[in-house]
């Protein structure tokens, strides 16, 4: 089989349905692809609370002033042109998708905004009761299916790009269902397969998230940038046992609740005030801080306790949840729960300019799969408004390069490659995520990064093949799909890491505790004949 299409979308997230959406608005024949089924695979349909814009609903508010937190939180690393984007044309997405049906949370007819920490008012509006992600998906998802020029195809995934004289014309995939190669002619791509977080042991991920969007633009020849700055989530949820539940439901709680963060001797570590305002990355560090000096909750976190609400004050907030949680066994009114830090977020990712154009002409990139529009450290609620409106303007350029753009000529099916290699890859998976976990984590240093390089680097050759399926997708090569990435992307990070001497918003080095006005500039990877290259 072969495919063909204007403009081939890599990934379904709000990025990837946005883009479809925009693209099939300007005249634009579509294909929309997902490794999973569409709209569930990634982060997006797992996202349960907020979203920032400056609406100003709840207090006067100006996209310039989202502008100035988000500047600040990326601490001098954002690029100036993407944040604007991000923040000037986020009113305009988010009332679409008011009118859409979303249902964003109202009070007294206008929409909801609740403060979060990092911004200056309250921005971030949300779905109630934890749902925003999944209303967000529904939303788009519903939209797909009315827009006929839009082509959905679930369990394709996608393995290289196609290039002809360094123009990216569409991409190869593998169908899981019956292992079979099936080559896409595109006019435009555009990459929007979400992030890496999945390379970390303690992580808030999808098995979708090893970072192929990543792998992808490199081996085609797409640069990388910020690799290294990785968002730990503070309070991911870490016992007791929980199933079907966002591992960062806890933020919801803390904007409503305020809850405390206790350590081992139930005594508050952070002078918050039962109020929720530390950024993440100081909750991050003042917990690993608590555990490295012996005073951590019994699975290595933190304490977190709503114990001072009371079961009426629980259910006013969180109605469904709180019975969610009683099926679990969590009693919010008799105990406190455990929380740790989880990998959550990347801010790096592939450079593009301000039309998400990659430096591979015809490929585009949007979404959490983009790197700089949050610099070195992200604001809570940015990254759906960043699917979004990066979706929305890949759609837009692509279907406009699309249409004057020749067809290509469809390629063939790519040729079986090499045997499978000699190692179990669902073991390697979980040993490279414990060695990136330890070593490329929160806390960084020099030793640890290097350890980490080492056995990335040995394992570099093991997985240098990816061979043909035999039949269907089993579980073995999937792992070694997903294992051969992964260790690309983890790679990337640990380089930009050890490379960078210095501490800046989520990238602490133990032996360079301090921000050096010197480091105030990106790192870009690319990927040459002889492997990654790092520049400033
Ligand atoms: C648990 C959780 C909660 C979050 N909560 C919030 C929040 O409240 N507010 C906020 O702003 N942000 C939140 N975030 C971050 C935010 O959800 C993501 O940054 C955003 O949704 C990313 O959207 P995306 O479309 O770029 O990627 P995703 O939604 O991750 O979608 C990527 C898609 O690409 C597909 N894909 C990947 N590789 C391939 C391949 N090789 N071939 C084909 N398809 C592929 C995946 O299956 C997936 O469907 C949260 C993240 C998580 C994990």
């Amino acid at each position: 089989m072969r495919l063909q299409t204007d403009v081939l979308i890599i990934g379904s997230g709000a990025a990837g349905m946005y883009a479809a959406l925009e693209a099939a608005r300007h005249g634009a024949r579509v294909m929309l692809v997902d490794r999973s089924l569409i709209g569930r695979g990634g982060a997006t349909v797992m996202a349960q609370m907020t979203v920032a814009v400056a609406l100003g609903e709840e207090q006067p508010d100006h996209w310039e002033h989202h502008l100035a937190d988000t500047l600040k939180a990326g601490r001098e690393l954002c690029d100036p042109a993407l944040s604007r984007l991000l923040c000037e044309e986020a009113p305009a997405c988010i009332r679409e998708m008011d009118a859409w049906g979303v249902g964003w949370a109202r009070k007294s007819g206008h929409i909801s905004q609740v403060q979060a920490p990092g911004h200056d008012r309250p921005r971030c509006v949300y779905v109630d009761f934890v749902n925003t992600g999944p209303a967000v998906s529904k939303t788009l998802r519903a939209r797909l299916q009315r827009t006929a020029e839009v082509q959905r195809t679930g369990d394709l995934l996608v393995t290289e790009l196609a290039l002809r004289d360094g123009a990216c014309v569409g991409a190869y995939a593998v169908h899981t269902a019956t292992g079979e190669s099936i080559p896409i002619a595109a006019k435009t791509t555009i990459i929007a397969t979400g992030g890496l977080t999945r390379i970390y042991a303690r992580n808030s991920a999808s098995i979708n998230m090893g970072g192929d969007g990543y792998a992808l633009a490199l081996r085609a020849g797409a640069e990388l940038i910020d690799m290294e700055f990785v968002q730990f989530f503070p309070i991911g949820h870490l016992a007791p046992r929980l199933v079907g539940m966002d591992p960062i439901m806890w933020d919801p709680f803390r904007y409503k609740l305020g809850g405390r963060l206790l350590n081992a001797e139930m005594r508050e570590f952070l002078q918050e005030d039962g109020r929720y305002v530390a950024a993440r990355d100081h909750a991050t560090y003042a917990i690993l801080k608590e555990v490295a000096e012996g005073r951590g909750s019994p699975h290595g976190g933190a304490w977190l306790s709503f114990q001072h609400c009371s079961e009426r004050e629980l259910r006013a907030a969180f109605g469904p949840v709180i019975d969610r949680l009683a099926a679990n066994g969590i009693d919010l009114t008799r105990a406190p729960i455990e929380v740790a830090p989880i990998a959550h977020y990347h801010m790096g990712g592939i450079r593009v300019d301000a039309e998400m154009r990659t430096s591979v002409p015809q490929l585009f990139a949007a979404g959490e799969a983009v790197g700089g529009a949050n610099g070195a450290n992200r604001l809570s609620g940015n990254a759906i408004t960043e699917a979004f409106v990066f979706g929305r303007r890949a759609g837009l350029r692509a279907a406009g390069l699309a249409g004057n753009t020749p067809m290509p000529v469809p390629a063939s099916a790519r040729a079986p490659a090499a045997r499978r290699p000699e190692l179990n890859p669902a073991a390697e998976i979980a040993r490279l995520q414990a060695v990136v976990n330890q070593h490329v984590g929160p806390l960084r240093s020099r030793a640890g990064l290097a350890r980490a390089l080492d056995y990335l680097n040995a394992l570099g050759a093991a997985c240098a093949q990816l061979p043909a399926p035999h039949g269907s997708v089993d579980a073995e090569w999937l792992d070694l799909h997903d294992l051969r990435n992964m260790r690309l992307v983890a790679e990337c990070a640990t380089r930009a890491a050890l490379e960078r001497t210095e501490s800046r918003g989520a990238h602490q080095r133990d032996d360079f505790p301090d921000m050096d006005p010197a480091w105030r500039v990106h790192q870009k990877l690319r990927l040459a004949a002889d492997g990654l290259r790092l520049e400033r």
